[in-house]
């Protein structure tokens, strides 16, 4: 499976200049819910992932994703898996897990995220879990951003890289771009204007 030819062919992979979630800014944005709007292209990028956790051999009860980006990633992968699916979403700037949404002590849970780059919001979403007793057993993503290693990966975890390093990532591919701090932004510097694509803080 070539993952960067699926988001090329399903407009997904944008060129200009994004910021990112972190703030950061890059030429490169990945809009998976342009993969994921497909069904059929969302289900077989999540039996892939699937495939993936099953021969690692982690058991695994519940799947979690961070709202929105994660949901439709997570949903289908928890239907590749057959196993539960829930997810946490921002309130007041805090994820929670909401909507009578619970988690049994001990429940074993692998949070799932449509991209991971550094993983803050996939962490912030298994500190819920964790708050209500699950256990997280690993992080899960179609595509890593190549910031954190993932499994079967040919990256080192960057210092951004906000995952557990004991914890393991699943990934398709990687995907690797550069970025650019907003005060020393190459493309800035061009003297054309930044855009936020749908993300965190943008709805
Ligand atoms: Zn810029």
């Amino acid at each position: 499976m070539n993952l960067k030819e699926i988001y090329i062919h399903n407009g997904a992979l944008l060129e200009g200049h994004f910021i990112l979630s972190s703030g950061n800014h890059s030429r490169n944005y990945l809009q998976s819910a342009k993969v994921l709007e497909n069904p059929k292209v969302a289900e077989m990028l999540a039996i892939e992932l699937a495939q993936m956790i099953k021969s690692s051999g982690i058991e695994i009860d519940t799947i979690c994703s961070p709202a929105l980006g994660g949901l439709l990633a997570g949903y289908e992968l928890a239907r590749a898996l057959g196993i539960r699916f829930i997810f946490t979403e921002r309130k007041d700037g805090e994820m929670q897990l909401r909507r009578g949404f619970s988690v049994q002590k001990g429940e074993r849970v692998l949070i799932c995220e449509d991209i991971i780059t550094t993983g803050g919001s996939a962490l912030e979403a298994g500190r819920e879990i964790e708050r209500f007793g699950g256990k997280i057993v690993g992080f899960s993503a179609i595509a890593n951003r190549g910031f954190c290693k993932r499994i079967g990966g040919t990256f080192e975890t960057d210092k951004t890289c906000k995952l557990p390093k004991d914890l393991p990532l699943f990934a398709i591919d990687d995907f690797t771009f550069e970025i650019y701090s907003p005060n020393n932004c190459p493309i800035c510097a061009e003297g054309t204007p930044a855009i936020k694509p749908g993300s965190r803080g943008n709805n």
